[in-house]
């Protein structure tokens, strides 16, 4: 038998409880009555983002020559 672990949402006090599957998850907390949230096991939920920094570097490079000084073609 799993055991679930919820926090609310309204008051932060969290709890465990032993609940079948097939069980109803706990919707009210006994602290306070105010909303809980079934906390899911480490390792699933968690959104990683990348850091996608693809600022291109030739958007400020000549338009003519395409290089990143206009040395190379005198362009502006
Ligand atoms: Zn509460």
């Amino acid at each position: 038998m799993p055991t679930y672990e919820y926090e609310c949402i309204n008051c932060g006090y969290k709890f465990e409880k032993f609940q079948r599957m097939s069980e109803q998850p706990v919707s009210e907390c006994p602290e306070c009555k105010g909303r809980v949230k079934r906390l899911i096991g480490v390792g699933s939920g968690i959104i990683v983002k990348g850091s996608t920094n693809s600022t291109r570097k030739s958007s400020s490079s000549c338009s003519t020559c395409s290089a990143s000084s206009c040395s190379t073609c005198g362009n502006k």
